[in-house]
């Protein structure tokens, strides 16, 4: 199979240098693989996504000169995912859900503090066949979500940059949703099938989601589809260590452009934190390609202090 990286924004408003970051060391990674790059627009969330936001992401890609190969939109591939929903359904994997937010957060036991969700499985039928007989005749008169029922077992896979890992999806996150109440289409199901169907051999991406692999691994042997090679990122962060955070307006590309700053400047930094060069000297996406290196990439997140001067612009 050809190698074939991604870009998989979801789109909600101008891009945040942390994208860029995402995006350049993905697009540098198949460029110097010869491989083939997809920008695929993640808008399946209804309420957040706008198509001029989808459109402003296109532009800032061309500014900074990554390129893409093939393009695709999730929220026009509805029966797709429908489709492999299907086949989860007929394996009697899934279950409808009822619970509301404030069931599942009345349920978490007081040390799953870090924000993660851990559902208990209130819904979860005895009899998986029988998990779709009576769903019209349900007490609640929520539209249910679709949960899919996970193993308790570890699943393991080694990731490019961060090396071996192991999770137990019935500990860290439990039965998960793969269709939500109001119809729209889950990530986790949505992010497997579009990677398998593009062939991607290859996703990189911000290590927040280094422990959405295993439940993305899960999907993939279900659906009898082949897993590609994940290698998630460092993350670009302040200098009190918080992540990078859309809402600080001076890392909006929309404002570094206004302020008359170069795509080169922008690539020159950025590949400064991700150590791929020795100086923070502007340079374009294409120079940095035949020197790209894994290796060269920190695994420690990244530090940066404000991103252009007052005496830069
Ligand atoms: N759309 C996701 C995001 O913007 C990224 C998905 C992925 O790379 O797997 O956070």
């Amino acid at each position: 199979m050809p190698m074939k990286g991604r870009f998989a924004p979801s789109p909600t408003g101008r891009m945040h240098l942390g994208n860029v970051y995402s995006a350049l060391l993905s697009w540098l990674s198949v460029r110097s693989q010869g491989g083939a790059w997809v920008l695929r627009i993640e808008d399946l969330d209804p309420q957040r996504s706008r198509r001029a936001f989808a459109r402003q992401v296109e532009d800032d890609l061309r500014w900074l000169g990554l390129d893409w190969d093939e393009y695709y939109v999730q929220s026009e591939r509805g029966e797709i995912y429908a489709h492999y929903l299907n086949i989860l359904k007929e394996k009697g994997l899934t279950y409808p859900c009822y619970c509301t937010r404030a069931d599942i957060m009345a349920t978490q036991a007081p040390h799953e503090s870090d924000g993660r969700i851990v559902y208990a499985g209130t819904c979860r039928p005895k009899r998986m066949e029988e998990a779709w007989l009576n769903v019209g005749a349900h007490p609640s008169s929520r539209q249910p979500a679709t949960r899919i029922v996970v193993p308790d077992e570890e699943i393991g896979f080694v990731d490019g940059h961060y090396g071996a890992q192991s999770v137990n999806l019935a500990r860290h996150c439990g039965d998960f949703v793969v269709q939500r109440a109001d119809g729209a289409w889950a990530y986790q199901l949505a992010v497997v099938v579009d990677d398998a169907l593009m062939g991607i051999t290859e996703v990189v991406r911000g290590r927040d989601l280094l422990l959405s692999a295993p439940q993305q691994i899960y999907l993939y042997r279900l659906l009898g589809f082949e897993v590609p090679v994940f290698c998630h990122l460092p993350l670009l962060c302040n200098l009190e260590g918080q992540r990078l955070c859309k809402r600080d307006k001076s890392l909006d590309l929309g404002e570094i452009r206004k302020a008359g700053h170069s795509p080169e400047s922008v690539i020159g930094k950025l590949a400064f934190y991700a150590g791929l060069t020795r100086r923070a000297e502007p340079v374009s996406a294409s120079e940095l390609v035949a020197e790209f290196s894994w290796q060269k990439v920190p695994s420690e997140d990244i530090l940066i202090g404000p991103f252009f001067g007052e005496t830069e612009a």
